[in-house]
């Protein structure tokens, strides 16, 4: 058999699938355990049967996974335990069945390297007054199997950036079908999805999720990207978070973040949103390091202070400007209270981190290593 008669899964008959899909389960219950791997930004997953549909959390036992295959233990020593963490409701295999997002541990129960919710969960706890909420946008890129950005003409380009944004029709926007599965999925899971757009690149989307409150933000943007890349696999396309995927004069991706506090929220807000952003300002370069997996080098390629990015050495703020670190927006400039907009983290960023990092900075007087 050559290799172009084997079915790609994404071309296998559906309408077969849907048969089975449709019979009882017996009462049992699918629940799918997901994690984050040793790359500290691919995902990986794996489902059990439950005898019953767990109605809490507690419900749903821990569970293990070999470590040596996610690049996050020794052969020798593989187990890795999986800790259930927050439950979501499965928009492929549908209801009563689960989708399980987990905190990995070493097998010292200490956590794993790129686990990163546990000192994230720590900070959040710590500024619990405060009432911090958050709202990450979500950029993506969708490519073909073929390594080439989805849709694009096989050899060159397509027509310089401007007609995409936010645009409608055949010649403007490349894979509305993922977009708004996707926006139907998060929906039935129970993710705050807050809105979705075309973005400036043509294939490139942008989903928003939240306001969520503390670590809340993490657990859901980790299982929207799930949601993503597992619809992007039954359509035969792949998602990439890149921060830069095509290079040259075509847009990056970010994963602009959102926050504010209750204070900030409040009448008068903006004194404290302006003091936010003064000690964003002298831990710039800290927080660059925890803005992409590779400490700034993802980001080097995206914040050159063109297409709507900032310089990636230069901290800024500014009022509606979009080639600022930080964005004040327009309404909240107006309104005097409200939220502001961190530009600098990558699409591909951990949200954990990144939130992490924010409400220490804006909300704890001390240093990362006093903390730890
Ligand atoms: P942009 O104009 O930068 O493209 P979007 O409309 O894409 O903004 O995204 C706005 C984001 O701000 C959403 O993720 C939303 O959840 C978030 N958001 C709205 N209000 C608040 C708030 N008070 N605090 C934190 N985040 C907020
Ligand atoms: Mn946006
Ligand atoms: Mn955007
Ligand atoms: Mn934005």
């Amino acid at each position: 058999m050559s290799m172009s008669t084997v079915s790609i899964s994404c071309d296998l008959n559906k309408t077969v699938r849907e048969h089975f899909m449709r019979l009882p389960q017996g009462g049992k219950c699918l629940v799918t355990y997901i994690w984050i791997d040793g790359s500290g930004e691919g995902l990986r997953n794996k489902t059990r049967t439950l005898d019953s549909e767990p109605k809490s959390i507690d419900e749903i036992p821990e569970w293990n996974f070999d470590g040596s295959s996610t690049d996050q233990s020794e052969g020798s020593n593989s187990d890795m335990y999986l800790i259930p963490v927050c439950m979501f409701r499965d928009p492929f295999t549908l209801d009563p069945n689960k989708l399980v997002l987990c905190e990995v541990l070493k097998y010292n129960r200490l956590p794993a390297e790129t686990n990163r919710r546990q000192k994230c969960k720590k900070v959040m706890d710590q500024v619990k007054e405060h009432e911090i909420w958050f709202g990450i946008e979500q950029e993506y890129t969708l490519f073909g199997r073929d390594g080439h950005p989805f849709g694009w003409p096989q050899n060159g380009y397509p027509a310089p950036q401007g007609p995409y944004y936010c645009g409608v029709g055949a010649n403007k926007t490349i894979g509305r079908d993922i977009v708004e599965c996707h926006y139907k999925a998060c929906l039935y899971a129970g993710i705050k999805i807050f809105g979705t757009n075309a973005e400036v690149m043509p294939s490139q989307w942008e989903f928003q999720v939240g306001p969520c409150e503390g670590i809340e933000m993490g657990d859901q943007l980790w299982i929207a990207r799930f949601l993503l890349h597992r619809i992007c696999e039954d359509f035969g396309v792949i998602a990439t978070l890149d921060p830069k995927p095509v290079k040259g004069n075509w847009n990056g991706t970010g994963g602009h973040t959102n926050v504010s506090t209750k204070k900030m929220r409040e009448e008068g807000g903006f004194q404290y949103i302006e003091e936010a952003i003064e000690k964003l300002g002298k831990r710039h370069t800290e927080h660059i390091q925890v803005y992409d997996p590779r400490g700034g080098l993802d980001n080097m390629r995206r914040l050159t202070g063109y297409l709507e990015t900032s310089s990636i050495t230069e901290f800024s703020a500014g009022i509606a400007n979009r080639g600022a670190s930080i964005r004040i927006p327009r309404q909240v400039g107006q309104d005097k209270k409200g939220y502001f907009e961190d530009r600098r983290p990558a699409s591909n960023c951990d949200p954990y981190l990144v939130t992490e990092a924010i409400a220490r900075t804006c909300l704890l007087d001390e240093d990362e290593d006093k903390s730890a």
